[in-house]
């Protein structure tokens, strides 16, 4: 491997070209004179050794535009759009704010919709323009996985129960194309939407677990004004279908309210969920839970850090949502 330290040029990496934004995208990393301004101590042969890895981190970079990344697939609607200002908040004045737009078949299921997934990209372009995005990533499929693409990122926890039990593989193809976008676009920070909770807790871990140095932020569900949380999928709906959907969020705030009047166990308290949900002929669920917020696991009493989770097909189309219990 190529010696940084003895090369006594500037390291550097980068990401190729990228329309305008090539420039942008490369990280200087400091020359080893700056080194030794950092954290570290220079040993007896003149090298400076860093022992851990929060001090790695700590080195200054001589380029420190603070980028903030929202990862999606597009069709983008006012819930990307609120983790775009979440974004623009979190850059501060003089950072910047990038959008990636892919749809990523490796978070598909064969014979799921990744082909008919709506791809409206003038519209996207449109909505990152006023939404003043700095750079919008729209990279290929052939060129995000080449022909013997072999290496893909797996959580092996928190992925087993709720969207990994009923899509086996998808979190997968999200952990491995969410690590290719922080490498390639290198993030100080990245904005997730607390509408997938589980997808958010598993980036979490993966960045824990592989040292990525971005910080990940949770944002709220958007809404429509009858409840229903904004999907790109809403748009797979038929009116009727679109009409019972808001029964979802229904069926979860009655769950709250039944859990505030002091019931502890889940059962129970799913139990006003199913019967809203039951008023929705259109409504199958998949599975409707209340889980331990952290460790994703099905909780049998619901506490503090409750978190009541539902997936639903309307038709063919599979929506979820989920609420805190307090
Ligand atoms: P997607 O384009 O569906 O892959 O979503 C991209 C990002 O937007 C993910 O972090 C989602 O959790 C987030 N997101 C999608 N819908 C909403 C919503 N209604 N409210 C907040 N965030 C959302």
């Amino acid at each position: 491997m190529h010696d940084g330290l003895s090369c006594g040029g500037r390291w550097k990496f980068g990401v190729g070209e990228l329309g305008g934004a090539a420039r942008k995208l490369t990280r200087a990393i400091p020359p080893p004179d700056s080194l030794a301004a950092g954290p570290s101590l220079r040993n007896d042969c003149g090298v400076n050794v860093v022992r851990n890895i929060a001090s790695v981190l700590l080195w200054p970079r001589r380029n420190p535009i603070r980028r903030v990344l929202v990862p999606t697939m597009g069709a983008l609607h006012h819930g990307h759009g609120e983790l775009i200002r979440i974004a623009r908040e979190t850059a501060g004045e003089g950072g910047e704010v990038a959008v990636s737009i892919f749809v990523n078949p490796l978070q598909f299921a064969p014979g799921g919709d990744y082909e008919k997934y709506p791809r409206p990209e003038k519209v996207d372009d449109e909505f990152c323009r006023n939404a003043g995005v700095d750079i919008l990533f729209r990279p290929s499929a052939e060129e995000m996985y080449v022909p013997d693409f072999s290496v893909s990122v797996e959580e092996n926890s928190l992925a087993n129960t709720l969207e990994g039990k009923s899509r086996p593989g998808h979190f997968r193809g999200v952990c491995t194309v969410v690590a290719k976008l922080f490498h390639i676009l290198a993030p100080d920070a990245a904005v997730f939407g607390e509408k997938d909770f589980q997808q958010l807790a598993i980036i979490r871990r993966m960045v824990r677990d592989l040292n990525f140095p971005v910080e990940i932020i949770g944002a709220p569900t958007v809404r429509e004004p009858d409840g229903l949380a904004c999907s790109s999928r809403n748009q797979y709906l038929s009116a009727v279908e679109r009409e019972q959907a808001p029964v979802l969020q229904r069926a979860l705030q009655a769950a709250r309210q039944f859990g505030a009047r002091g019931e502890r166990s889940a059962e129970k308290i799913l139990a006003p969920a199913r019967e809203v949900i039951a008023t929705a002929p259109l409504a199958r669920i998949d599975y409707l839970e209340i889980m331990n917020a952290e460790t994703l696991l099905p909780a049998g009493e619901a506490g503090p850090g409750s978190l009541i989770v539902v997936a639903a097909f309307f038709g063919k189309t599979r929506l979820i949502d989920n609420l805190r219990l307090s």
